[in-house]
């Protein structure tokens, strides 16, 4: 295909820039995979994201097929100046993967899984949804720590930490990632893991897309039975108080094979529950004892807790999180339930519907790895704590986000820094929230992306 004209381009520093034409046909003659722009049939639907809120115009979109279109991207984007998204699942929640004006750098059609039963290791391309490692793995009775929703990308998930049902048997995402193959700013294609550049390896481990394009990742894979003991134990909302305490107070020290998650959360009807997502994926034998104490918790109204396929599990919320939903939530880590955090949790918990409180559980596993030993830092965390606001419907939502904003204003004094995945924030709390990592991000941010061409991210500012 020829390439008509110039192109009209934004640089990362936000300037109009015009590319020739002469030099966008030598990019996509060079390419394995489609380079996209405004008007051909394919870029609506490769500029799309998960959240409806987002609609963005990339000047060019790069849909990489391999290493190669990847490095060809990336040097062509550092050469310009270009703004560079990347694209994985599409999930990032603030649109973080998609740009006006600059290059998208998409994934997505890069997506194969390699599961190797004998090493227990899954090889996991950089455009892989969480669904296609736990399909190809749990088969073999093995599995890694994978997000609660399956169309959620894995690379985006695995850099800023990753939580799932899972996570605190056998640790978060990032905790079970042996090696990375990545294109780094410079166009390089290079190996990060314990023995290769290590400094990058520690760093892509809660440190987000600052560092370069993952083509793929090694993950330790783990025995686990593919039948979990799973399902909700639901309240009345005038029972939450209980259920929060017991929350509060036993959360951290319940069995690592148990994950708890709870919403606070109002039926059709206008009654508001408590719902509790109990899994419990050690030997079945125990799975009674280990749900008793949760059980005896005041007088549950439903209880659908029973044995079910581990990967039917992790797509049961998959519906109802379906792409081109209209998302808003703010959330952040908290290290305890305090009784002044239970009281605006009880405050705010609504009737009508307009958001929801969440609770993801961390602890186990995930707490036993040191705060600097991986650049993902909150590991003394009980849990994520969120307040989410969500539509199918394209209506007005300046009222909806007002109501999370102002329940967030009373929630957020009582949270500890936040999950990169899921917030953004200005350069200072991105800085205290890595906190004693943040200088060490730094470092590895100066030597691979000096540029700092990856800012679409919490972005680590580099200083060379
Ligand atoms: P994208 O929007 O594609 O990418 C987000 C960012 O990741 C990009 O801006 C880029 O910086 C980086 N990135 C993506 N792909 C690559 C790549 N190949 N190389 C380099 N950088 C890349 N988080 C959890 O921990 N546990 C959960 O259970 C969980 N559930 C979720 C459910 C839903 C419905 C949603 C919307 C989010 C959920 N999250 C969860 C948050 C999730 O981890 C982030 O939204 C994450 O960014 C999603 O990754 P993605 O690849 O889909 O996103």
């Amino acid at each position: 295909m020829t390439v008509a004209g110039s192109v009209r381009a934004v640089t990362g520093a936000g300037a109009e820039v015009e590319i020739e034409a002469g030099a966008v046909q030598e990019l996509r003659d060079s390419l394995r995979g489609p380079l996209l722009m405004p008007g051909n049939a394919a870029y609506d639907d490769a500029r799309k994201v998960w959240n409806a809120m987002i609609d963005k115009h990339p000047a060019l979109i790069v849909q990489c097929e391999g290493a190669s279109d990847v490095a060809r991207a990336v040097s062509f984007a550092r050469e310009r100046d270009l703004l560079v998204a990347v694209r994985g699942g599409g999930h990032s929640i603030s649109g973080k993967s998609v740009c006006e004006g600059g290059m998208m750098i998409d994934m997505s059609q890069f997506n194969s899984v390699h599961v190797d039963p004998r090493a227990k290791t899954a090889r996991v391309d950089g455009g892989c949804l969480e669904g296609h490692i736990d399909r190809e793995s749990t088969p073999f009775g093995l599995v890694t720590t994978a997000g609660v929703v399956s169309h959620t990308g894995a690379a985006g998930l695995t850099l800023g930490g990753g939580f799932g049902r899972v996570c605190r048997h056998f640790g978060m995402a990032c905790d079970n990632v042996r090696r990375v193959d990545i294109v780094t700013a410079d166009g390089t294609l290079r190996r990060a893991s314990v023995d290769e550049h290590p400094d990058l390896y520690w760093a892509l481990k809660g440190g987000g897309g600052n560092f370069g394009v993952v083509i793929d990742f090694e993950f330790e894979l783990h025995e686990m039975n593919p039948t979990v003991i799973a399902g909700d134990i639901v309240w009345p909302g005038d029972q939450a108080r209980q259920v929060l305490e017991f929350y509060g107070e036993h959360g951290n020290s319940l069995p690592d094979e148990l994950n708890l998650n709870i919403a606070l959360v109002a039926t059709p009807q206008g009654e508001k529950r408590v719902s509790v997502e109990a899994v419990w994926s050690g030997d079945a034998a125990r799975a009674e004892e280990a749900l008793a104490p949760l059980r005896e918790v005041g007088k549950p109204i439903a209880d659908t807790v029973a044995p079910v396929p581990y990967a039917q599990f992790q797509t049961r919320h998959d519906n109802a999180n379906r792409h081109g939903i209209y998302s808003y939530m703010k959330s952040s880590f908290v290290n305890e339930l305090s009784s002044g955090l239970i009281d605006e949790v009880l405050a705010l918990h609504r009737s009508d519907g307009v958001y929801w409180i969440y609770f993801m559980q961390a602890g186990g596993a995930v707490s036993r790895i040191g705060p600097q030993d991986t650049a993902f830092p909150h590991r003394s965390a009980h849990s994520n704590m969120m307040v989410i606001s969500e539509s199918h419907e394209q209506k007005d939502r300046t009222a909806d986000i007002a109501a999370v904003r102002s329940a967030w204003a009373r929630l957020e004094p009582h949270t500890v820094g936040f999950y990169v995945n899921l917030m953004e924030a200005d350069d200072g709390r991105t800085r205290a929230n890595y906190g004693v990592n943040y200088e060490r991000l730094v470092k590895v941010k100066n030597r691979y992306d000096p540029g700092n061409l990856f800012r679409l991210n919490a972005n680590i500012k580099p200083t060379a």
